[in-house]
């Protein structure tokens, strides 16, 4: 390699001259436009090709890499015709022998010729008492000839090259720890490793990290090469740390600069005096718990201050945010703002609606309802005509439309936030200006994730179930003993309770929807004759499912036969049993949140998880979780682990999506070390003026202020 023609990260594909048309479109198309976005692109995992056996101990079935002496070398017949390769250990003529067969690559007889020494990687099968592997990947090692070789299947022009085109000696897919990747359509796996290969050999020597470099003292190209191919297993394991590293400060300094941006950024006094908090709880028929009463306390001074109110409230299901939203709205309609809440099924909507009703009543308080099904007429008329006396407005997504929009929010508070995108939660807030926005999470959130996903946002913690309330069992039960459970449903119907029963959705068709809930429905008519049971699913109109829902929470109906639209924030407290048909289908979290349905009141109920598994079976161990423990927080946790956090969050709304090195998440030192840095930067040169902070000026330059959350 010439130096002068030296690669650097932020050179185009269009300027690696040696990539044919066809790799360059086989990338693009992948999204990868920049050297640095092909070695960026972190290997899915790594396979240790060093060499691992002599020849006489290899077993039928495993997976070896060689370092072996071709023998002889020539085209078979069988059923099929192939290439046949012989190979035993250097300089042991009569030992034991391996017969190496490739179907289909007639480019590899140009190749190998008795004599070579290659560095073969492949699976040992027993074929007729002998031992082969087919298709296995292979470098030429010693070969005078070789370049000749290649030469000649360049001008066929389909293949890659096969022995490292600079020092003959070094292998790249065998014979070391060899990296893998997440397949690229159109470019086979060896061609894509030769690529990355050649663009670490060309890369320039004084390479610097695009934007900052988070770890100085480990040379970035050191850390690529690490990365793709690594020496040992521990310097790759470096170089991830590296990389993590590096990801997780950017995102940390990103959430840091929006944070002190919205730290300046001038909100509204939204909270002046308690009469109306008061008189609210003066009528409840319970306290607030003393975590409620805290987390009002933190919200309300957020509110009584100029700054922008940018809160996040978590707690477990069932532990009472609704209440304490609408203390906060309470505050801001006392002092003269407008607060709407929007949540994202209007079954929630309703429920919200007719809640703050009951609670409001007697109370000068104006609430009003805003989904696509209905907005509440006479209040929104008069709004229309001018009259904007303060009011709690509660809706759907339908709050989004212009002509639905709240004027002048003041407060923005936000249910189940993760159910909605960036864009929406941006659409709502800016219904007003800079007006305080508080954000509510039933989705339990690891500590660590939070200082990472909302490190902009403060948190309050409702870490305390409301006193009072009934025991939940939860067990897991083989549908085949429905007659048990059909009988304990029977006791529990005759006590006077209710109850729910999920199915998943099988199909995401409008028609097999329909369909399963009214199998459902039908199947359970037999089991119950005598018991008014209603059926809730997605493809009802929003109509409908409101009537179903308003008629089960009356206890009008005493079964619901539902799909997943309960799964959030419905409150039944006379419901003591949640029954989950093949509940192994479900999300961890999901199941979490369906059992929340359930131990509203002060009844003792019963979460009966309906699963064929056995132990050790994919899709049993989130049910023994949930069978442990009630924690929401160590659910979230176990979910995170099983199946990692842009899963559990979604990745859209949880702004996860450019994170490659998922080791982050779970190391929390790394968050740490991160969020430090940004701090020191940010406090050192708060405008990002210095010369070495450059990249990260013109990083933040893009970010809108108003992206607090997400
Ligand atoms: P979530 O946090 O899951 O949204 P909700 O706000 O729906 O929970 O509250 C669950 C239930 O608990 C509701 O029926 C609510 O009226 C009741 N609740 C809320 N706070 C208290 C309290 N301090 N004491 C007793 N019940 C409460
Ligand atoms: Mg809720």
């Amino acid at each position: 390699m010439q130096r002068g023609d030296e690669l650097v990260p932020g050179a185009n594909l269009k300027a690696v001259e040696w990539l044919s048309d066809r790799e360059r479109k086989a990338l693009s198309a992948a999204g990868l436009e920049t050297v640095a976005d092909v070695l960026h692109r972190v290997p899915r995992r790594y396979e240790d090709r060093r060499v691992s056996a002599p020849l006489a101990s290899l077993v039928n079935g495993e997976t070896y890499s060689l370092s072996v002496h071709v023998y002889s070398a020539g085209w078979r017949f069988s059923y099929k015709r192939y290439y046949e390769v012989t190979v035993g250990e250097e300089g042991n003529p009569y030992g034991a022998r391996l017969y190496l067969r490739w179907f289909n690559m007639p480019y590899v007889a140009k190749l190998i010729a008795t004599g070579m020494k290659l560095s073969i990687y492949g699976k040992v099968k027993v074929f007729g008492g002998k031992l082969t592997m087919s298709n296995p990947d292979f470098e030429v090692m010693e070969e005078e000839d070789a370049g000749l070789r290649l030469a000649e299947i360049a001008l066929g022009g389909s293949v890659a090259p096969l022995v490292a085109p600079a020092e003959g000696q070094e292998r790249v897919h065998t014979g070391r720890i060899v990296p893998v990747y997440r397949a690229i359509s159109g470019l086979a796996m060896r061609s894509y490793r030769s690529i990355v290969w050649r663009m670490l050999r060309e890369l320039a020597q004084e390479v610097a990290p695009p934007v900052y470099d988070v770890a100085p003292a480990y040379p970035y190209r050191q850390a690529l090469l690490d990365l793709h191919f690594p020496e040992t297993e521990e310097s790759s394991r470096k170089a991830r740390m590296r990389f993590a590293l590096a990801e997780c400060f950017l995102q940390q300094f990103r959430v840091a600069w929006r944070r002190r941006r919205n730290q300046e950024q001038s909100g509204q006094i939204t909270a002046t005096s308690d009469g109306y908090l008061e008189e609210l709880q003066a009528s409840l028929p319970f306290a607030l718990t003393q975590a409620q009463k805290r987390c009002v306390a933190e919200i309300r001074a957020d509110m009584a201050s100029p700054r922008q109110m940018n809160r996040l409230l978590q707690g477990d299901v069932g532990s009472g945010k609704t209440l304490v939203a609408l203390c906060a709205m309470l505050l801001a309609v006392e002092s003269g703002h407008t607060a709407a809440m929007i949540a994202p099924t209007q079954i929630l909507a309703e429920q919200h609606y007719h809640n703050f009703c009951r609670l409001l009543r007697g109370m000068d308080v104006r609430v009003s309802l805003r989904t696509a099904a209905r907005a509440d007429d006479t209040d929104y008329l008069a709004e229309m005509e001018g009259d904007t006396t303060p009011r709690i407005i509660v809706g759907t997504h339908a709050l989004l439309y212009k002509k639905n929009r709240p004027v002048d929010l003041g407060l923005a508070v936000i249910d189940e936030q993760h159910k909605f995108g960036v864009l929406q939660r941006e659409t709502f807030i800016n219904c007003g200006h800079n007006p305080d926005v508080l954000v509510m999470t039933a989705t339990p959130i690891p500590r660590t994730l939070t200082l990472t996903l909302y490190g902009d946002l403060d948190v309050s913690v409702i870490d305390e179930l409301p006193a009072g309330r009934g025991e939940i069992i939860t067990a897991m039960r083989n549908p085949d003993n429905m007659k048990r459970i059909v009988a304990f449903m029977q006791s529990e119907l005759a006590a006077g309770r209710q109850i729910y029963i999920v199915s998943p959705l099988i199909e995401d068709s409008e028609a097999s929807e329909r369909k399963s809930a009214t199998a459902q429905l039908e199947h359970w008519k037999t089991v119950f004759p005598d018991e008014p049971m209603g059926l809730l699913h997605g493809r009802m109109s929003a109509d409908e499912k409101d009537a179903v829902m308003a008629a089960f929470r009356a206890n009008e109906t005493h079964l619901l036969i539902a799909t997943t639209v309960v799964e959030v924030g419905v409150d039944v407290p006379n419901a003591t049993i949640m029954l989950i048909n093949d509940a192994d289908s479900f999300g961890l979290s999901q199941l979490h949140q369906l059992r929340g349905r359930i131990g509203r009141g002060a009844h003792k109920s019963y979460c009966i998880l309906l699963s064929k598994s056995k132990p050790g079976e994919p899709g049993r161990e989130k049910l023994e979780v949930l069978c442990r423990t009630l924690n929401g927080f160590e659910i979230a946790e176990e979910d995170f682990r099983l199946r990692g956090p842009g899963d559990v969050l979604g990745t859209e709304q949880s702004g996860l999506g450019a994170v490659r090195f998922a080791e982050w998440l779970s190391d929390a030192r790394l968050i740490h070390r991160a969020n430090r840095d940004a701090t020191q930067i940010l406090d050192s040169d708060p405008e990002l003026l210095l010369p070495r902070h450059q990249h990260l000026r013109s990083l933040v330059a893009t970010e809108s202020s108003l992206s607090v959350i997400g």
